[in-house]
């Protein structure tokens, strides 16, 4: 099938300026880094320099740790909850008014496509920073006592995959709880994490209260080994999670990890085929799969396998994959190369394991990473693509016969972030959702967030919630 050709619509780049060069952003102002290092960042697209980011040290992270616990102990521990609570409305509706310039920044500098950063990275991050503004002073409502206590200096290390909207599910609620932070962005999407700290700037927000530190690993090592941590909240690899679990052991530091997934995305025979077609697509394609509760499993029930699949293949020769500029755009770029590489290892251990791989007619642009929307049908369970999060437009594809087949397959991981159910019978949602170890269970739908709503994982996918009030009482130390 011949997709309708579209005109292309590119989103203009000319609200955004991006500097040559960009230093820390320690106690309310952008600071040289103290190690004099650099590093680029890429467009993915265009595998073209957008800018020169700062390498934070040891001794820069010490700066920033320091000017946090200052902030915490003389101002904001000090400032009336309401008070406090007005700096996040500013800060929300700062994002509202700038959101396609954050948009579009994001979209340059992480690869994702223009529709998914302006439609929903940037209004859901909004979103966070309103809903957490409304409970700075009704913690005592939040069920964590009648004086509940922030923990002082909180360290949070995000990743590449929803840069804008993983600094807003952290500093949201460690602000609104009134904590202060030292956060590091990811390497290769540090750009809206800094443009973010002009609006602190903006806001008027108190110095170093929010401080913001580039660099690599290592700097997010130093951040969770700095002895002037109180928590540290950390969303990335379950590896990298293993890591930090270990070296803050035997401390006083509280922990929150969001680690990675594998879900299942089951269809019952009774489903709407159309629609759970929909959410399949949406499950796994949606920012070219880069999603840590992606529908990555698809559990299709045997009777019904022939017509899904014929379905999924139509739908699939319908992805636009491109320009991520172009608001056309279903599929960007990969992040980064490391990315890509990981995402064609993965799959080539699927070819090799005998699974039988498919993906449409699809046209890869010669510049910047890319990988095409992929699907592997005759997987088994222990093929590695059906146990291994491959992060990508990577979709496997197992069937079962019973509905206790499903619950066994989809529980058969040793991760329990999210899952999806497809059916027309209200009282199969239920059954199935009660027997599911994942922390967030979809039902015909998929990919869904609400600030309102706690978000977080079972088993290997991390500890802790992040949204609604479980997520406030992460931040809190309850108290009567
Ligand atoms: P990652 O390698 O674990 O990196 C995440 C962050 O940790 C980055 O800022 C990274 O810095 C930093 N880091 C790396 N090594 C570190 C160390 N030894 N100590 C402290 N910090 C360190 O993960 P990723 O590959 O960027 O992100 C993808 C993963 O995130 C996937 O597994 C995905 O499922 C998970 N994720 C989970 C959620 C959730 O809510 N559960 C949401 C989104 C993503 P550099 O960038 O400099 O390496
Ligand atoms: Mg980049």
């Amino acid at each position: 099938m011949n997709p309708f050709e579209y005109a292309p619509a590119l989103e203009s780049t000319s609200i955004v300026t991006i500097k040559d060069r960009y230093g820390l952003f320690i106690n309310g102002k952008f600071v040289a880094p103290k190690s004099g290092k650099y590093f680029p960042t890429i467009n993915p697209s265009t595998e073209k320099k957008l800018s020169e980011i700062a390498l934070a040290s040891t001794e820069d992270v010490d700066l920033a740790v320091k000017a946090a616990r200052v902030a915490y102990v003389k101002v904001w521990s000090k400032m009336p909850a309401a008070e406090r609570g007005k700096y996040l409305f500013r800060i929300a509706r700062i994002l509202q008014e700038r959101s396609r310039e954050f948009a579009v920044l994001e979209t340059l500098d992480n690869g994702k496509p223009i529709r998914e950063s302006r439609d929903t990275d940037i209004p859901l991050a909004a979103a966070h920073f309103f809903y957490h503004a409304g409970w700075a002073d009704k913690l005592q409502y939040s069920g964590n006592g009648s004086g509940p206590k922030p923990y002082g200096v909180v360290g949070q290390i995000i990743p590449w995959n929803f840069p804008m909207l993983m600094l807003a599910w952290k500093i949201a609620p460690a602000l609104a709880t009134g904590n202060t932070v030292v956060l590091k962005p990811a390497e290769t999407t540090s750009l809206t994490a800094l443009l973010f700290a002009e609006i602190c700037q903006q806001a008027g927000l108190p110095n170093g209260v929010i401080n913001i530190i580039t660099g690599e690993g290592a700097t997010g090592a130093a951040l969770v080994n700095h002895p002037g941590i109180d928590k540290v909240a950390f969303t990335g690899s379950t590896e990298v999670g293993k890591l930090i679990a270990t070296s803050i052991a035997g401390s006083k530091k509280a922990a929150t990890l969001e680690l990675g997934g594998k879900a299942a995305n089951i269809i019952y025979d009774d489903a709407a085929i159309d629609e759970a077609v929909e959410g399949i697509v949406n499950g796994i394609f949606f920012n070219q799969g880069h999603v840590c509760c992606a529908g990555s499993r698809l559990l299709v029930q045997e009777s019904i396998q022939d017509e899904v699949l014929t379905k999924l293949k139509e739908r699939m020769a319908l992805i636009r994959l491109g320009n991520p500029l172009d608001k056309n755009t279903d599929i960007g770029a990969i992040n980064s190369a490391a990315q890509l590489a990981k995402i064609k290892e993965l799959s080539a251990a699927g070819d090799a394991e005998g699974a039988e791989r498919w993906s449409p007619a699809c046209n890869i642009p010669a510049d910047g990473y890319w990988f095409p929307p992929t699907i592997f049908t005759g997987v088994s369970q222990t093929h590695r693509i059906a146990r291994e999060e491959i992060f990508g437009p990577v979709l496997s594809i197992l069937t079962f016969r019973t509905p206790q087949e499903a619950v066994e397959k989809a529980n058969n991981t040793p991760y329990g972030l999210s899952a999806g159910i497809w059916t027309e019978k209200g009282s199969k949602i239920l059954w199935t959702a009660s027997k599911l170890r994942a922390g967030v269970i979809w039902a015909n739908t998929f990919n869904k967030f609400d600030p309102a709503s706690p978000f977080g994982g079972y088993k290997e996918s991390g500890w802790g919630r992040e949204g609604g009030k479980h997520g406030l009482s992460a931040y809190l130390k309850a108290s009567n």
